[in-house]
C-alpha cells in the first residue's frame, strides 16, 4: 500500500502543461499530395485537455533568453496553423513573443524533417540548444538524428540483435556489382536514399543489375553526396506501423502494400487498417523503441511469416510520426500519449 506521503507526491506530480509545437508548415517534400499535418490533431486534443498549446513554425523562428526561460519568435499561423509568410511586398509581422520555461513546457518539433533536404541545421541546433538549457524536447535530438538515417538505424539494428533486411551502403557508383555481391541477396532489391523522405519516395525496387547502375548513376549525377543504400527485399503484403510511447504501445495498424508497387506509406496513398499484434512484435516494437532513445515513435515493421515466433524485422523508426491514421483506427491514440505527460515524474531531468 502506498504511504499518504507518496499519494501526495503523486498527485504533486500530475499536473497540466504547456507544449510548444513547432511545424514546418510549408514542408513539400514530394509531388503527390496526401500528406496531412498531425499538428491540428494535437492541437485539439491537448485543448480537450485542459493543456496550454502554442504554435510556431521553424521558418522565421529566433529566440532568446530571458529571466526564468525563454522567448521564443515566430512567424504568426492561421487558423489551419499554416505559417504566414511575408507577403510580394516582403512585409510580415511576427506572432507575440512565447515564454517558455524548463519546468512547464514541452517542446515538440513536429517539422525538423530531414537535414539539408526538408530541414535546416539551424532547426536541429535550436533544439539541441534547447535541450541542453534543460527543457523537455520530445523527443531527443539524438533520437531524430538516428532516426534520420537509414545507415545508422541499421547500424544500431546490428549492435542491438534487432532483426532488420541485410543493408549495404553504395559509396560509388562503379563499386555497385560489389554492394550486390556483399548483399548476399537475389534480384529484387531496394534502393533508397538513407536520409528518407518518410513519404516513400526515395524507395525504388530493383529487378536487374542493368538497372540498378545505371539508376545509381542517374541519382548520383544529380546529387553526388547522397547516400545510398541497397536492401535486401522481404516479401511482405502489408507492414506494421506501431506507435510507442513510454515503454507502451498506444496503436497498431497495418498498412497494405500497393499494388504495383512495393511500398505502403499512407501518404502514397495505401490503406491502412487496424492490426492486433502478436506478443511478440508488442515487445519488440516497445524493446526497439527504447533502443532508439524515442519516448514517442513509429516503429515500422516488416512482419515475419510466424507472426506469434518469429520475431518481425524492424524497417525503420520515425521520430516524428504522423498521429492522423493511427487516429482513425486506434483507441484515442493522440489523448493516451498528451495525458502521460501530466505526469511530471516521467519528464526527463535535464539540468540546464
Ligand atoms: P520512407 O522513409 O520513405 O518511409 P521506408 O524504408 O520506410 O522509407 O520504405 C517505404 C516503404 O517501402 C515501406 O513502408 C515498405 O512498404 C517498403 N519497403 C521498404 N524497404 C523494403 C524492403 N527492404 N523490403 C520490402 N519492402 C520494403
Ligand atoms: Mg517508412
Amino acid at each position: 500500500m502506498k504511504s499518504l506521503k507518496e499519494f501526495v507526491q503523486l498527485s504533486e506530480d500530475i499536473k497540466p502543461y504547456n507544449i510548444l509545437v513547432i511545424s514546418h508548415s510549408g514542408a513539400q517534400v514530394r509531388d503527390t499530395a496526401r500528406e496531412t499535418s498531425s499538428t491540428p490533431i494535437i492541437d485539439k486534443t491537448a485543448k480537450q485537455l485542459g493543456l496550454n498549446v502554442v504554435h510556431a513554425d521553424f521558418v522565421g523562428m529566433h529566440m532568446n533568453p530571458i529571466e526564468n526561460g525563454h522567448e521564443i519568435h515566430s512567424l504568426p499561423l492561421d487558423d489551419e496553423l499554416q505559417v504566414i509568410l511575408p507577403d510580394h511586398k516582403g512585409e510580415y509581422k511576427y506572432q507575440k513573443p512565447i515564454k517558455i520555461n524548463q519546468s512547464d513546457w514541452i517542446i515538440m518539433p513536429r517539422g525538423l524533417g530531414t537535414l539539408g533536404f526538408t530541414g535546416s541545421r539551424h532547426w536541429y541546433d535550436m533544439m539541441s540548444y534547447l535541450e541542453e538549457e534543460g527543457y523537455f524536447v520530445l523527443n531527443s535530438i539524438d533520437c531524430y538524428d538516428l532516426c534520420n538515417s537509414k545507415y545508422m538505424s541499421y547500424l544500431k539494428c546490428l549492435q542491438y540483435d534487432i532483426r532488420t533486411p541485410k543493408t549495404e551502403p553504395i559509396v560509388h557508383s562503379e563499386t555497385v556489382e560489389d554492394v550486390f555481391k556483399r548483399l548476399d541477396t537475389n534480384f529484387p532489391v531496394v534502393l533508397k536514399s538513407s536520409s528518407g523522405s518518410q513519404t516513400g519516395v526515395g524507395v525504388v525496387v530493383v529487378e536487374s543489375m542493368r538497372s540498378l547502375k545505371a539508376l545509381v548513376q542517374m541519382t548520383l549525377l544529380y546529387n553526388k553526396y547522397l547516400s545510398l543504400l541497397l536492401q535486401e527485399y522481404i516479401k511482405i503484403d502489408y507492414d506494421i506501423r506501431v506507435i510507442v510511447n513510454e515503454g507502451e504501445v498506444v496503436g497498431s495498424m497495418k498498412r497494405n502494400v500497393m499494388s504495383d508497387d512495393i511500398r505502403s506509406n499512407v501518404s502514397m496513398g495505401a490503406t491502412a487498417e487496424v492490426i492486433e499484434l502478436t506478443e511478440l512484435e508488442r515487445t519488440e516494437s516497445i524493446r526497439i523503441a527504447e533502443e532508439f532513445g524515442g519516448r514517442l515513435v513509429g516503429v515500422d515493421l516488416l512482419p515475419s511469416k510466424d507472426r506469434e515466433k518469429e520475431l518481425p524485422y524492424c524497417l525503420e523508426v520515425n521520430a516524428n510520426p504522423g498521429l492522423n491514421g493511427i487516429e482513425e483506427v486506434a483507441d484515442k491514440p493522440t489523448k493516451r500519449i498528451l495525458e502521460k505527460y501530466k505526469d511530471r515524474s516521467i519528464w526527463p531531468v535535464l539540468t540546464p
